[in-house]
């Protein structure tokens, strides 16, 4: 049976080319030639001031928590729907998260949430524009204003989404993208942190180039600093992707069309589709089961794996997992943790092949046999 994968590239000759390029010719004096090219074009992509290509997003988030100076007796409020490296980046500075609720049709952080858990020790907000769908940034940013808060935008996921008209990562303090395999471009690893203020930019620049001022000596360090670098090789490709967004976007749009034409309102599959006024990249076809049961959820996941049809379940609700046991209730987290799906939307899916997922998904949802009948309970 064919296989049909969760996630995967779309590579043209343009990426070998410039991977290519970079073996050849990115050494000695040229050493980072493709990965200042890469920061160059994404800030202008985005429309940011200043870009930092780094090894993952992670690294990216990271240098975002540390450049805003956050530390231990911080609290940061973390959107509890997420890739755990998002609280982790809080983590890693000694600053605490406190998990906020989702809204059910974006799972990005419920603005309503975010000043019901401010104390005087409130440092932060961390969204996430999950699956590429975009946060209400109007909303945070209000609150964050009315409270001195800095916002970092965990932007992973959605390169190539505005939030009217801004592209996402640029709006808060700092951003953070990811080009980790999965993604809608991909580097195999790597990531940007983005900024418009400058001594942001500064301070992450150091703390990812092992707080090193030559200004003082010659490989001089000021302070406990990482290599977060980016390998010139993979910035060549990144480079070729980042040129390509467009028709990444646009891809990524033909399979989530095709999707919504024969999923939208489906008796038992609840497909989230994005707000009008928000610009998504389709990076990702997400949804719930009505039902809301966890078995039935992973006995789908299960059954459709046997068949080589890649499903992924929801992320686990960030508070839930052994590094933060944070005993809160978060509904509409929970729920995407319960019972939430990610259909497969690698670059290479055919009409065909989508045909395929929703067929399978709707016979086993249903309940029925491959002749159409009905299956008995043995209840
Ligand atoms: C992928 C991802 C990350 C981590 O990025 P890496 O490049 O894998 O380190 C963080 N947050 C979100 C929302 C992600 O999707």
């Amino acid at each position: 049976m064919k296989k049909i994968p969760l996630a995967g590239p779309f590579i043209t000759q343009k990426e070998i080319d410039y991977v290519h390029d970079a073996v050849v010719n990115g050494w000695y004096e040229t050493y980072d030639m493709h990965i200042r090219r890469l920061e160059e074009r994404f800030a202008e992509a985005v429309g940011v001031k200043y870009a930092i290509a780094t090894y993952c997003g992670t690294h990216a988030l990271h240098l975002a928590a540390l450049a805003l100076q956050l530390g231990p007796g911080d609290e940061v409020i973390v959107a509890d729907q997420s890739y755990i490296a998002t609280a982790y980046a809080i983590s890693y500075t000694g600053a605490e998260c406190v998990f906020a609720d989702v809204c059910p049709d974006t799972l990005c952080i419920d603005p309503a949430q975010i000043e019901q858990l401010i104390t005087p020790r409130t440092k932060a907000v961390m969204v996430v524009h999950f699956g590429g769908f975009c946060c209400d940034m109007d909303a945070v940013m209000r609150i964050a204003e009315k409270h001195g808060l800095t916002v970092i935008e965990d932007a992973c996921q959605s390169f190539g989404s505005c939030w009217h008209g801004r592209h996402t990562g640029t709006i808060g303090a700092a951003g953070a993208f990811s080009f980790q395999g999965s993604k809608i471009a991909v580097g195999g690893e790597g990531g940007m942190f983005v900024t418009n203020d400058e001594n942001i930019y500064r301070r992450a620049r150091h703390f990812g180039t092992f707080c090193r001022n030559d200004a003082v000596q010659y490989l001089w360090s000021d302070g406990i600093g990482y290599n977060y670098r980016i390998s010139n090789l993979t910035a060549a490709l990144i480079l070729a992707q980042v040129e390509r967004i467009d028709a990444l976007v646009a891809n990524k749009k033909r399979i989530f069309e095709c999707y919504r034409e024969q999923l939208e309102g489906h008796p038992q599959f609840e497909l989230l589709v994005p707000r009008s006024d928000a610009g998504f990249n389709y990076g990702y076809v997400l949804g719930y089961l009505r039902s809301g049961n966890r078995d039935e959820r992973d006995q789908l996941v299960d059954k459709l794996a046997a068949e080589n049809i890649h499903l992924r379940p929801g992320y686990p609700s960030m508070h839930r997992m052994p590094p933060y046991s944070q005993d809160r209730l978060l509904p509409n987290s929970d729920r995407y943790d319960r019972c939430g799906l990610v259909l497969p939307s690698a670059h290479s899916l055919t009409e065909t092949d989508i045909a395929v997922v929703c067929e399978r998904l709707d016979r086993v949802l249903s309940g029925k046999t491959e002749s159409g009948e009905a299956v008995e309970c043995d209840i």
